[in-house]
């Protein structure tokens, strides 16, 4: 199977019925791009910027963040790269921000809140995406989004960055904005957002949990961490309808984009880019080959209308597999 599979590096991401869709890589520092060169990537769907803080001692400088973004981008050639903003806290420290301890810190201060409090460190963030823009395809995500208003802080920040760097006469390329959905809340506003962003990636690993005030770790209740719940699955649709309404792009980054019976009814509900561990990106390009997506959009209405995690499992099995 394994041998099946890497004939596929180059093929591409189509299902039977000839619809394409894009595979792409989660990576977490440049060194992780030659995995995805060698697993026929359609592109970085998720790089977690946050190594760049985590591995320093000190805030990183512009200079070094656009080295990091510059070498994979260029690498990547024209295929689409997308940058996500420094996602700290939550279960994510850095010992040169001093932080309070707080009581549930996945509800508390990260990513998207601190880049909008400590602008300066947004500010060089950006800077260094801006000026990398320029060499390749690359695309920023803001993560943790969970208003209007912030979005629309982050993007106002993002602007004023774009002009100073055009002003001082150095080049920037155009750079598609986008956000995570990982807060239950912008996926019941999906119709908002979408009108306001070029791009939505959604963040199942925490959109799941946050859904489903469950924590996956907690073998107490782990159980409750189901992917395929029909409420979860109703999150995701509503989400992906809501970006195709308006012709903006539907992205997923989380773990549930190269789990196997969560893909089928992905590629029914449309979902335009796949984006997991780039070991799994050659399986799910065999799998999209299987599928067809008027199939699976009929699966999907069956889904969604299920009532159990287990019984959607079960009509993905019977019809796919
Ligand atoms: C997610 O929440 O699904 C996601 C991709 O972000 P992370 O796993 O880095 O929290
Ligand atoms: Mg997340």
């Amino acid at each position: 199977q394994k041998i099946e599979w890497k004939r596929l590096k180059d093929a591409p991401s189509e299902t039977q019925d000839g619809i394409t869709h894009l595979i792409a890589a989660n990576i977490g520092t440049p060194q992780d791009l030659q995995a995805v060169l060698d697993n026929g990537g359609d592109g970085i769907g998720l790089f977690r910027s946050e190594f760049l803080y985590m591995d320093a001692t000190d805030w990183p400088t512009e200079d070094d963040q656009f080295a990091a973004y510059q070498s994979v981008v260029a690498k990547m050639v024209e295929k689409p790269v997308v940058v996500r903003t420094m996602d700290i806290g939550g279960d994510k420290k850095l010992p040169y921000l001093k932080l309070p301890d707080e009581m549930n810190p996945f509800m508390g201060f990260r990513a998207i809140r601190i880049s909008l409090q400590r602008t300066e460190v947004f500010r060089t963030q950006l800077r260094a995406l801006l000026r990398a823009s320029a060499f390749g395809n690359l695309w920023i995500m803001f993560p943790m989004i969970a208003t209007l208003a912030e979005l629309r802080a982050a993007k106002a920040v993002y602007y004023e960055e774009r002009q100073r760097l055009i002003d001082e006469g150095q080049t920037v390329g155009e750079v598609k904005l986008g956000m995570m959905v990982e807060v239950p809340a912008t996926a019941v506003m999906a119709d908002q957002f979408a009108k306001e962003v070029d791009f939505m990636s959604i963040g199942t690993n925490d959109l799941i949990g946050y859904t489903m005030a469950a924590d996956r770790t907690n073998e107490q209740v782990s159980y409750l961490y189901q992917p395929y719940n029909p409420a979860i699955l109703r999150l995701i649709k509503q989400v992906i309808d809501a970006c195709h309404h308006e012709g903006k792009v539907a992205a997923m980054c989380g773990e549930m984009a190269g789990d196997q019976i969560a893909v089928p009814l992905l590629v029914g509900m449309g979902l335009d880019e796949f984006s997991m561990s780039a070991t799994s990106m050659l399986k799910t390009r065999a799998l999209f080959r299987r599928l067809d997506s008027q199939k699976m959009a009929r699966l999907v209405d069956r889904a969604i209308q299920a009532q159990t995690n287990e019984e959607v499992v079960q009509l993905v099995d019977d019809v796919v597999f």
